[in-house]
């Protein structure tokens, strides 16, 4: 992690109205104090970030984030204890030490604390609440590494660094604030994981919100993508052409790509940087071997399913 003079001097930095980009378990993030009107209006600014695209707020206790919200029930609170730290957001009614610009101008509000000792400390040091979207431009991949922060930002923006993300994929979003809960995003955390905690079925949105039949803010957009057009394929041996391939497991001799893990934690860790090696290549396309719909247990299966989610939306 950060050294610890390194994490005050940025917890200054926040203090001061400043954005820095740190360190959690699923990307980089872009963080500014979330009850700073002046500093999130900058985090839009910085990512060219639409306004009706809200934030997700980062704490580093479970009381910071009932200090967040309106309504915190038994099932938020029994929600934090299974997961958090890690990669799962709750939306909850949002109180009003949260300013409307970081909900996009909505009554509620995603909170989640990272699984990350720098964010965690970063957070702490602050002493309150920041907003966290990952540090990158509106719409481009994410950031797994520093690198790609700085490749990006440049000397825009101060980053916290440390090692490449564990998890490599956003966290899961599920709104609370309906009398079934509903996963609004996919991540590595499931809807029947979710299920299992509060003791009642949980909605999975994530295709209806995909194919626009249910609304989510900030999730109709295209996202997560490459500047090289890209596609998904399940068979590349008939295609002619100037591309670059994203195989699954086996990347044939002579041909131009990158081989990706078979495990779907391990995909997903290394699916951003790939993305982005494959952008580099300068070819003309970039071909997505689709990989498998179902893992071995539930849990993998969750993660393919948050996998094939950003995948749609890289190539959409
Ligand atoms: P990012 O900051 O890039 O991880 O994106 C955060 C995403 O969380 C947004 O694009 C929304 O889809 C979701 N989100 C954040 N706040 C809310 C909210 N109040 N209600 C529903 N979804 C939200
Ligand atoms: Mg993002």
């Amino acid at each position: 992690m950060a050294g610890i003079d390194q994490v005050e001097m940025a917890a200054g930095f926040l203090r001061k109205g400043g954005l820095i980009a740190f360190p959690t378990e699923t990307v980089y993030g872009l963080g500014a104090d979330a009850r700073n009107e002046a500093a999130v209006a900058q985090v839009f600014a910085v990512k060219g970030r639409p306004a009706h695209n809200p934030l997700i707020v980062h704490v580093s206790s479970v009381a910071m984030a009932r200090e967040c919200a309106a309504e915190w029930g038994a099932d938020c609170e029994a929600l934090a204890e299974a997961f958090w730290p890690g990669p799962l957001t709750l939306v909850v009614k949002r109180n009003e030490s949260i300013p409307s610009i970081v909900c996009a101008g909505g009554d509620t509000v995603a909170i989640r604390m990272p699984d990350h000792p720098t964010a965690l400390a970063l957070i702490e040091r602050f002493g309150g609440p920041i907003v966290g979207p990952s540090a990158n431009r509106s719409g481009q991949v994410s950031p797994t590494t520093a690198a790609h922060v700085f490749e990006q930002f440049g000397g825009e923006v101060i980053v916290l660094a440390a090692d490449a993300c564990e998890r490599g994929i956003e966290s899961t979003v599920v709104d609370m604030t309906c009398e079934k809960a509903a996963v609004l995003r996919r991540g590595v955390i499931g809807a029947e994981q979710i299920a299992q905690v509060v003791g009642r079925a949980v909605d999975d949105l994530g295709d209806q919100i995909a194919a626009g039949q249910a609304a989510s803010p900030g999730l109709q957009e295209r996202h997560y993508a490459p500047s090289t057009p890209a596609r998904l394929v399940d068979d590349v041996t008939e295609l002619g052409g100037e591309w670059v391939l994203l195989a699954y497991s086996r990347l044939d001799a002579g041909v131009r790509g990158i081989a990706m893990p078979t495990e779907p934690d391990a995909y997903a860790r290394r699916l951003y940087a790939a993305l982005r090696e494959a952008d580099a290549m300068g070819a003309k396309e970039i071909l997505i071997e689709r990989p498998p719909q179902e893992g071995a247990t539930e849990g993998a299966s969750a993660i393919w399913r948050a996998i094939h989610d950003r995948l749609a939306r890289a190539t959409r």
